[in-house]
């Protein structure tokens, strides 16, 4: 017979145990919170990624990762070879953008940089500080429970991924060359449009092939008064930019998705004079290859056209150039797609799991696929809207500010547990 005193006591001890083991998750992960707290307030532009860099490399280090450093400039690899025959590639980003935050929250950053002689503000506005603590996270794990897998995992930090270069970059310094070849690649990306504790997942094409051309038309100014004896870029440049629209909705499939978007225009002076020159910029957005070239070759066919019909001497053609800054289109292995939502409605919850929408945006994380032999790749959206902005959101009571927001703020602890565990399960699901 107990008496109510150990009636009691016991359970006041079961009390404090369920508290103790339902913390348990929350509690493990406090270090990391710290560690993206210590990113977010020391946020670095493209290619200035030397603290974030430093300070990563010494805690994958001290997690027993081999480290290559300097991959295509600030980019590095941490390989960690536990037997097995199965290697999987993770990557996160460390670049921010040049943003004054105006969260509000504690650990706001305030850092600012010099470029030409002007203080630039950074902030972590793309979530990159998410994705690096969630393969800080991961990492440990890893190198802490070594007996619990077999394989090779191999984390990649990559620096540029705003400017659409570093993992081009990384790839062009011999990464596949140093690493042990991937049998998949992995990242994920933090969503400002969904909520914490959730995972969005794409089949097939995600995110955008992402385009950059300049075009220039060239004229012969004059008077304004006496358009007659002028050729007037202007008049051919709103030709232009309207004929061009008619790419998307005349020569693409009306079942494939594209976008032409003018985004700066800038010729003339003043309202008399008709200018020599005017200058464009677009933007192109497309999802296969085909798609890509049939839309480039548009906007080339359209410019010389209207050069013809404004009878313009052949020196004064438009000059058309693609930049170099080219992102491909991150498409999702539809097989590794299916597989992922299957092991993260374990993981996380049948409630937690969605099929994602594809969008325009552009990521780079789609040159670690294309190299060759090809590699099946997965990019999966993590949410970042706390349940209370989220319930707001729902009843139009609040909008949510978007990536590159200058008042972005994860729902960081939800999102970091998130990142990590669905990250530990994915790749632990691809080794042996
Ligand atoms: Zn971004
Ligand atoms: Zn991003």
């Amino acid at each position: 017979m107990i008496t109510f005193k150990r009636y009691l006591n016991r359970n006041v001890y079961y009390l404090f145990l369920i508290i103790y083991v339902v913390s348990l998750p929350l509690k493990s992960n406090e270090d990391f919170y710290e560690i993206y707290k210590y990113l977010h307030q020391n946020p670095e532009l493209s290619l200035q990624e030397f603290e974030t860099t430093k300070y990563l490399e010494d805690l994958l280090e001290e997690y027993g990762y081999e480290i290559i450093t300097n991959i295509g400039g600030n980019g590095f690899a941490a390989i960690l070879k536990n037997g097995g025959n199965k290697t999987v590639l993770f990557r996160a980003d460390m670049d921010a953008l040049p943003i004054k935050e105006e969260t509000g929250i504690s650990f706001e950053s305030i850092k600012t940089t010099k470029q030409n002689g002007m203080d630039v503000p950074i902030m972590h506005a793309c979530g990159h500080d998410i994705h690096m603590t969630s393969l800080i996270g991961t990492a440990k794990y890893f190198s802490k429970n070594k007996d619990s897998w077999k394989g090779t995992i191999v984390f990649i930090l990559q620096p540029a991924e705003e400017i659409g270069f570093g993992a081009r970059q990384m790839i062009n310094a011999g990464l596949f060359k140093q690493i042990p070849y991937p049998d998949i690649n992995l990242a994920l990306h933090v969503s400002a449009q969904t909520q914490s504790g959730t995972v969005h997942i794409t089949p097939g094409f995600a995110m955008a092939n992402v385009d950059s051309v300049d075009v220039t038309f060239y004229g012969e100014g004059g008077h304004g008064a006496y358009p007659h004896l002028t050729k007037d870029p202007i008049v051919m440049s709103s030709q232009f930019i309207t004929t061009v629209q008619t790419i998307i909705s005349r020569n693409l499939s009306p079942i494939n998705a594209g976008v032409v978007t003018v985004g700066s225009i800038h010729g003339g002076t003043k309202h008399n004079i008709i200018p020599n020159h005017v200058d464009l910029q677009i933007t192109v957005r497309s999802y296969s290859d085909e798609d890509r070239e049939l839309i480039i070759s548009r906007i080339k066919k359209i410019a010389e056209s209207i050069a013809i019909q404004n009878d313009l001497p052949k020196n004064l053609y438009p000059i058309i150039k693609l930049r170099d800054e080219y992102t491909p289109a991150v498409f999702n292995n539809p097989d590794l797609a299916i597989r992922a939502k299957e092991i993260l409605s374990i993981e996380l919850g049948k409630d937690k799991v969605f099929d994602g929408p594809q969008v325009m945006g552009g990521e780079d994380f789609g040159q670690f696929g294309r190299v060759e032999p090809k590699i099946p790749s997965l990019l999966f959206w993590i949410g970042a809207v706390s349940q209370k902005d989220y319930k707001e959101f729902l009843n139009n009571s609040k909008k949510l500010p978007s990536l590159h927001s200058s008042k972005f703020l994860p729902d960081y602890e939800k999102t970091i547990d998130t990142g990590i565990s669905s990250s530990i399960a994915l790749i632990k699901a691809h080794l042996n």
